[in-house]
């Protein structure tokens, strides 16, 4: 059975495969099965590229590198105040998907158009743009998944999204840009579009 490092390896493929980012436009990372760390990827590494080699086991109290690649992600404070905020978290999925940020770039908010948006997705919230890799962009983030919330838009910039597994961030995040796509479609349809009701 995959652990939690492969199973990120075979997300970062299939995020670029399907075209929900460009190679280098996010990080991933999954807590350790003690729950103090965390794998995620590193500096500069390209999603579709991963190997085991690619991901620093980072202490989630102080970021401290405790073994594998030397340099995680510039973004790891992200990960790190996420996983404090959020105990129940144990895997974290940050991408760059075009229409989720596009949309709100534009002051569209999501819609969850079908059962699939509303279960996976549940609730959206957005924080401002900060400059990526801050700690003030990590502490917006975790202050916005704080309350039990698992999507976030950093506006003008991506998403970061929360699960207790990463086969189900994966598919929280999938969902994420299919109710962006589906927002963008009723906006050119001129249509109003009822939200699915949470099943
Ligand atoms: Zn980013």
């Amino acid at each position: 059975m995959p652990d939690a490092v492969d199973q990120l390896i075979e997300v970062g493929r299939k995020v670029v495969a399907t075209g929900l980012v460009i190679g280098s436009g996010g990080n991933l990372s999954a807590r350790s099965p003690d729950g103090d760390a965390c794998w995620i990827t590193g500096a500069g590494t390209w999603l579709e590229e991963l190997d085991r080699s690619a991901f620093s086991l980072v202490r989630i109290e102080d970021g401290a590198v405790l073994s594998g690649n030397p340099a995680p992600s510039t973004e790891v404070r992200l990960h790190l105040r996420s996983y404090q905020a959020r105990p129940d978290a144990t895997a974290l999925i940050h991408l760059h998907p075009q229409l989720s940020v596009l949309l709100d770039a534009m002051g569209h908010r999501l819609r969850l158009v079908t059962t699939d948006h509303a279960f996976y997705v549940g609730s959206v919230e957005r924080v401002p743009w900060y400059r990526p890799g801050t700690e003030e962009l990590a502490r917006a983030a975790a202050a916005a998944v704080a309350d039990g919330c698992n999507c976030v838009i950093l506006a003008q910039h991506g998403c970061s999204v929360l699960a207790d597994s990463v086969e189900l961030a994966h598919k929280r995040v999938l969902n994420l840009e299919e109710a962006a796509r589906a927002t963008y479609a009723a906006l050119l349809l001129g249509g109003s579009v009822p939200e699915c009701p949470s099943p």
